[in-house]
């Protein structure tokens, strides 16, 4: 085997460090808050965290009373000593007291909606004690877990700057989307996810209850909605689902309410109703029958817009969701409804005839209306999601913008309140590849094109959590840290956010996590690895980032830096280490041109490059990580019959010949992916090899559109034009599979041959039961390998 010199180099020189150890000042000028307050004065001074000896709330402050209990444990934890709580006496408290006060007179509630509300804090930090001010117990709230993180991060023997902060969010509408629907989380968890919401200065759970795949919640007289529509059925006899009860959600409001958050049920309509209908299809247009959804995605079965029986549920639903939320809103979704079923029903057509109602698309706000109505006859406002501004908008509902920001742009115009959360921005299920921690950062929930009179409308936004690729176990890796820059962008003053000054902030809270059981997970996935061929047959690897950004600009000052490395297989990397925290096997030496190896280990090799932190344990940033295959085909041209679409055409000049495996994740620039035609792909290996084996491997992730090849043959010639059939394989994976899945296919040559081709037949059009039947299918492609 020719043994190849491998080169690693990278596009960029080591970035520099602007942290060098044991350089900081005797009082620490950073105050690590997150979000950032609205004015911070250092007094130059600092307080030993051990000096702070007692809490003192006056006798009348109730709020604050309650409050302390709060701040006892809270303190318990960040420095392990217990501290009373004690009752103001007469002139100036002793040294060492940390004082809580409420001035004025606010309701000691969450301040949900906003305006009526002043969040607003100060804090003195001098050198014999802190006093926290606030007109209202949301703001001494939000004070003391400022405090808290003060604390968590100086730790137990570590010194607190003085001076004076003022502190208040700049939005009054800070949310989470939970998706309960996909995938349930224990009573327990949320809990725990309330109280980091509140560490955050977040004040909004916005609870999403009811979906196509599972109705969470248990409505006193429907019990089929949950007996059925809270269970998933699997084909091969598994079974997921779970619903909550009353006591559950008020353990949740209440929790909720005790840390100033406010629960925002979601019931789902006239969409995302399968599970409601797999309990009741007569609330169906056709009457079904139906399951409980297993696949994710968008389904033509809603609620029968012609059906009163439909809006009877709905107010007993209705009547149950306001006895357990106190919330003035509640979220009635209102996005993706497919109208192909209220075009052919007739009850549906009835309806907009008796209504005077121009088509489906008026139906779906006349829905959306008389839900509005319910609600406005319980006392409360109705949220939708931005297609609810189709048709018209109810009287005085609110509008959650979501594709893109237009949706607020036009509410706010027309007079109505807005909640911002954009795919672009904050939707936190998406990888950090695609929404890293720098670009959430960047958040603004006020369109730039909407007019100064109109701000007022926006009350805010929410990083968005769906759940179909997130069980319970990855919520904090997907949250965390990215709910960071969330906070930061809805409750930091307004303006540019400095990101290195934002990551030195940062770095200090990731220091606390662990005290408060939070498992982050990357930052971001900036780097990919590239291998680049030469014509000597030999190719080097280059670690780039991911996008054309100008990423050195944007990471100079961040005490970060590029790692590598590269192993021989198997990798020595500990099974219970994530990878983005695995020690890198061999780092390189950087020069100021990059890195570079002579030699390469035989066989197959593991290349690994990330950004990480000088300063310290902190991992910024996904590795990129590629396995580099050994293969006579290697570097070698492709011949292409059909192209692959240019967004899933590989980020090499040879994608199917550069030794790189794919993922799991169709997108990750390993996988050539094409869309409606067989793969068709020639191989010249330069010269005549003996018997070796020829391998592919396709993927199937059916909610991508992307299915495996009905049939892989394999073909060999030695001049390219008269070809001989080395094999051909099938498989027996159904279509019907939902996990996403990688399958090989192989045969041996048996004869000396010079090039090799491979077809791999398209499976056609999506299947019956697929949202996109009928349409075309998608081949994804990772390698060609070709191996003695
Ligand atoms: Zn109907």
């Amino acid at each position: 085997m020719k043994i190849l010199n491998l080169i690693m180099a990278a596009l960029l020189a080591v970035l520099p460090f602007t942290e060098a150890k044991g350089r900081l000042a005797v009082v620490d000028p950073i105050l690590p808050l997150i979000p950032a307050p609205r004015a911070w004065q250092p007094a130059g001074q600092e307080i030993a965290v051990a000096d702070l000896v007692r809490i003192v709330v006056a006798v009348d402050d109730q709020a604050a009373s309650r409050q302390a209990e709060l701040l006892v444990g809270w303190w318990h934890q960040a420095t392990g000593r217990r501290i009373p709580v004690q009752i103001a006496g007469p002139g100036e408290p002793p040294a060492g007291t940390i004082v809580l006060r409420v001035t004025g007179q606010g309701p000691d509630t969450a301040p949900v909606v906003p305006g009526a509300h002043d969040e607003t804090w100060e804090m003195d930090l001098t050198p014999d004690g802190i006093e926290i001010r606030a007109p209202e117990p949301a703001g001494l709230f939000g004070a003391m877990e400022s405090l808290r993180q003060l604390a968590l991060s100086a730790g137990a023997n570590g010194t607190l700057p003085c001076g004076h902060v003022i502190g208040g969010p700049r939005f009054g509408w800070r949310g989470l989307l939970l998706d309960s629907g996909r995938h349930l989380q224990d009573v327990d968890f949320i809990e725990d996810l309330i109280d980091l919401l509140a560490l955050y200065g977040f004040n909004v759970l916005h609870w999403h209850l009811t979906e196509d795949q599972g109705w969470r919640l248990e409505v006193p007289g429907h019990q089929a909605l949950t007996d059925i529509g809270a269970w998933r059925n699997y084909g091969d006899g598994g079974r997921y689902g779970g619903f909550y009860t009353a006591a559950d959600i008020r353990r949740v409001v209440s929790h909720a309410a005790d840390r100033f958050i406010t629960v925002v049920p979601e019931i789902e309509l006239p969409g995302h109703a399968k599970a409601a209908l797999a309990a009741y299809p007569e609330l169906s247009c056709t009457g079904g029958p139906f399951e409980v959804e297993t696949q994710w995605g968008i389904h033509e079965d809603v609620f029968c817009a012609g059906s009163d029986a439909v809006f009877a549920l709905l107010e007993d639903v209705f009547d149950h969701v306001v006895e357990l939320f106190p919330s003035r809103y509640v979220h009635i979704g209102g996005d993706e409804v497919p109208k192909d079923r209220w075009l052919a029903c007739s009850r549906c057509q009835a309806r907009i005839t008796d209504e005077n109602l121009d088509g489906v698309q008026d139906l779906q706000s006349w829905f959306v209306g008389r839900a509005a109505r319910q609600l406005a006859d319980r006392g409360r406002r109705l949220v939708g999601w931005d297609e609810i501004i189709a048709g018209g908008l109810a009287e005085g509902a609110t509008v959650q913008s979501w594709r893109g920001t237009r949706g607020a742009v036009t509410a706010a115009r027309a007079g109505h309140d807005a909640v911002v959360s954009p795919t672009s921005h904050a939707y936190f299920d998406y990888d950090v590849g695609e929404l890293p921690l720098e670009k959430v950062l960047t958040f603004d929930p006020v369109p730039a094109e909407l007019e100064p009179e109109h701000h007022h409308r926006i009350l805010g936004g929410e990083m968005n959590l769906w759940t179909e690729y997130v069980p319970q176990t990855e919520i904090h890796r997907q949250l965390v840290p990215r709910i960071t820059a969330m906070a930061e962008a809805l409750a930091a003053p307004a303006g540019t956010k400095d990101f290195p000054g934002f990551l030195r902030r940062l770095h200090r809270h990731e220091g606390f996590w662990p005290v408060l059981g939070v498992m982050p997970g990357p930052a971001s996935r900036p780097l990919q690895i590239r291998a680049e061929f030469g014509t000597d047959g030999g190719y080097r690897l280059l670690a780039h980032w991911r996008d054309d950004e100008d990423h050195a600009a944007r990471f100079s000052g961040t005490g970060l830096r590029i790692q590598t490395g590269l192993a021989s297989r198997p990798a020595q990397w500990r099974a219970d280490v994530p990878p983005e925290k695995q020690p890198l096997p061999a780092p390189l030496e950087w020069t100021s041109a990059g890195f570079s190896a002579n030699t390469r280990p035989p066989g197959d090799i593991l290349a690994m490059a990330r950004l990480e932190s000088d300063s310290d344990t902190m991992v910024y940033g996904a590795p990129a990580v590629v396995e580099l295959h050994e293969s006579l085909a290697l570097g070698r041209p492709v011949t292409l019959v059909h192209e692959p679409r240019e967004r899933y055409a590989g980020y090499d000049s040879f994608p199917l010949t550069d030794g790189v495996r794919g993922g799991l994740r169709f997108n990750d620039g390993h996988w050539s992916g094409f869309e409606a035609v067989d793969l068709d792909a020639t191989i010249d290996l330069g010269s005549q090899s003996v018997d070796a084996e020829i391998s592919i491997r396709c993927l199937q992730d059916a909610n991508a559109w992307i299915f495996l090849p009905t049939e892989v043959r394999f073909l060999g010639s030695d001049d390219g034009e008269s070809w001989q059939e080395l094999g051909v394989e099938a498989h027996d994976v159904p279509d019907t599979e939902q996990r996403v899945i990688i399958r090989g296919f192989s045969v041996r040559t048996g004869r000396k041959t010079r090039f090799v081709r491979v077809v791999a037949t398209n499976h056609g059009i999506c299947p019956d039961w697929h949202p996109g039947r009928g349409k075309a299918c998608w081949i994804f492609v990772d390698e060609v390998l070709v191996r003695k």
